[in-house]
């Protein structure tokens, strides 16, 4: 038989993984208590996952417990943001102990991981949703935004691109993606080292959540400019290196969602210090072009020709 929501709160969230000093009054009372370090910003973000909207039905639920924590912390890594706390609002459609034992395994393995603390949240019965909110810590001034890249900045991108979106299309076609490709759509890890290295230094950052198009698209009209993608610099991993090659197609790294990299811009006399800091790090990074004055976003070829791209359309993107 089920457990009531209240054994379910006593079981599965009621013990912290990780304590914070910062946590007054975590989980159990009515409200958390909690205090902003003295000198700090607070960055909140939230994020909702809903069950055939952003992941398949009999989604491995270890991985969602990860996915969930990880696309806001991959939020936090954007703004340059340290995280620290995160609440949890589930909606499951019955109570099933094993299902939640998995979802919070997967969940506090990332959270302790960066030393994030669970301090409250709620559990309801109806359609399987996760609602994530997540808080981290930034100095006055510091955080990463979307409004100041310039002309004549440098864009970066860290680890690779479309390798999710690779998954989805070969599961769609009936196929089993390789390790690789799985790790990468259901666990990805939010780069948050990434985030903090590059405070200081760039003009402005996003996570690529919706494709870099739509969400350079972000930078470049919150800023009031436009960018140059050299498609050759785009950073790819095998398959999907393979997977453009035989197709002729960029769709993938260009538009498909789900990569949780970070898309940056950094002033040139930046660059060659991002260099030295970011090669340091897991995933790496390239430059894959630069922000220019006027606005749209332009790609092009290894040959130098424009190619004529959309950021919605599959087809539109096919290069041959
Ligand atoms: P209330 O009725 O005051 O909202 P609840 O019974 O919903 O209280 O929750 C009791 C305690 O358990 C609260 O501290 C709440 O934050 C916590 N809680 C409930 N659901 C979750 C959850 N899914 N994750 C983390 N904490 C939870
Ligand atoms: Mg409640």
């Amino acid at each position: 038989m089920g457990l009531s929501e209240f054994e379910l709160i006593e079981q599965f969230f009621l013990r912290p993984g990780c304590v914070r000093e910062d946590v007054l009054l975590g989980v159990g009372d009515d409200c958390a208590l909690l205090r902003i370090p003295a000198g700090e910003d607070m960055a909140v973000t939230v994020d909702t996952l809903v069950e055939t909207v952003h992941f398949h039905p009999g989604t491995d639920p270890e991985k969602l417990g990860h996915k969930s924590l990880a696309v806001n912390l991959s939020d936090l890594a954007a703004m340059g943001a340290v995280p620290a706390w995160v609440t949890l609002a589930l909606t499951l459609p019955v109570s099933d102990s094993a299902w939640l034992a998995a979802f919070m395994r997967g969940f506090s393995a990332l959270a302790n991981r960066h030393r994030v603390q669970l301090i409250g949240g709620d559990t309801t019965r109806g359609p399987l949703t996760i609602s994530v909110q997540a808080h981290g810590f930034v100095p006055p001034g510091k955080a990463l935004t979307r409004h100041s890249a310039r002309a004549g900045d440098r864009i970066g991108v860290t680890g690779t691109l479309g390798d999710a979106g690779l998954a989805l299309l070969q599961m769609a076609g009936g196929g089993v993606p390789g390790r690789w490709l799985r790790e990468r759509l259901e666990t990805p890890m939010p780069r948050l080292a990434s985030g903090l290295a590059l405070r200081d230094l760039a003009s402005a950052a996003i996570d690529i959540s919706d494709g870099l198009l739509a969400d350079l698209g972000h930078i470049c009209r919150r800023s009031g400019a436009g960018a140059r993608v050299e498609l050759p610099k785009l950073p790819l991993s095998q398959e999907v290196e393979m997977h453009v090659k035989k197709s002729g197609d960029w769709s993938l790294p260009l538009t498909a969602g789900d990569d949780y990299e970070l898309c940056f811009t950094v002033p040139p006399e930046f660059c060659a210090r991002i260099e030295e800091r970011l090669d340091r790090i897991e995933g790496g990074f390239a430059w894959i072009g630069v922000i220019e004055k006027d606005e749209g976003m332009r790609c092009f070829a290894a040959d130098g020709r424009q190619i004529e791209t959309s950021q919605s359309g599959y087809q539109h993107f096919q290069s041959a």
